[in-house]
């Protein structure tokens, strides 16, 4: 299968999937929409026949797949990444509806690498994955029974992102604004947000023993800015500045 640059930059990172027909149905789903970047972290029971007889036709999918520890390492080089959710969580966050989430990805993967999370299948994806999540994306599901099967909602959403990709060939979508520094890529936030951490502990800002929801609030309003790497170097900049004074 002929892959664009702008699909090998929108990746799918399954997380610590049990079920391994899942991670074969979540292939098949992507390729069927013309995707093919497929991270699994942790898979419980992998490689599997089972996940090669639910892929079908897109073994080649499932071959290419990396796997890798952690969700760190496997969205560290994007700077776009949406959290799926199949229900309400206790922090609001910025929400995406599956159609805004298809055109958001498909035109950001233009310009950088872009992730899709996909969680457990009995648990989801953790409020510490969300967190690291720029938006988190719910599919408008049934309210008293709203838990799509995974490779099922792998299917929803990268429809939507294909949906995107025909929209854009009539020329229908808004192109990206234009900006005159990269995005900052979620590894070099979690850097970032390990520095803010460690100097609001040293400056007794925060209390590491009694953390309440404050680095949750701190990842939320970053995450909404959304900054380039320049701005993050600068902040951390400033950091090590106010660390070089307190220390002293
Ligand atoms: N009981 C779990 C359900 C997980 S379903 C929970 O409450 O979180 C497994 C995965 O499928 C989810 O982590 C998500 O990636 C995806 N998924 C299922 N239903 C979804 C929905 N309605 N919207 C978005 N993603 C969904």
């Amino acid at each position: 299968m002929s892959i664009s640059e702008r699909q090998a930059n929108i990746r799918i990172v399954l997380v610590n999937t049990t079920h391994p027909g899942n991670i074969g149905g979540a292939a098949r789903a992507m390729k069927n929409m013309g995707l093919a970047e497929l991270y699994l972290v942790q898979p419980r029971e992998y490689p599997a026949p089972r996940a090669v007889w639910r892929a079908a036709g897109a073994r080649d999918v499932l071959a290419g797949a990396t796997i890798v520890e952690s969700v760190d390492e496997a969205i560290a080089d994007c700077a776009l990444v949406v959290g799926t959710s199949a229900r309400e969580r206790r922090i609001p966050w910025p929400l995406l509806n599956p159609r805004e989430c298809g055109e958001k990805i498909y035109s950001e993967a233009a310009e950088h690498k872009t992730a899709l999370l996909f969680g457990r299948e009995d648990r989801g994806l953790t409020n510490d994955e969300l967190q690291k999540c720029h938006y988190h994306v719910h599919i408008p599901s049934n309210p008293d029974y709203s838990s799509l099967n995974l490779a099922t909602a792998v299917q929803v959403l990268a429809y939507e992102v294909r949906m995107a990709s025909l929209a854009d060939d009539q020329g229908n979508l808004p192109s990206l604004s234009e900006w005159d520094q990269p995005p900052v890529t979620a590894g070099d936030l979690e850097f970032f947000h390990e520095h803010l951490a460690t100097t609001m502990a040293e400056l007794q800002f925060y209390d590491p023993e009694n953390p309440k929801q404050l680095l949750t609030r701190m990842r939320r309003l970053f995450n909404r800015v959304r900054m380039d790497q320049m701005e993050v170097s600068i902040l951390r900049g400033l950091l090590s500045a106010v660390q070089r004074k307190i220390t002293k």
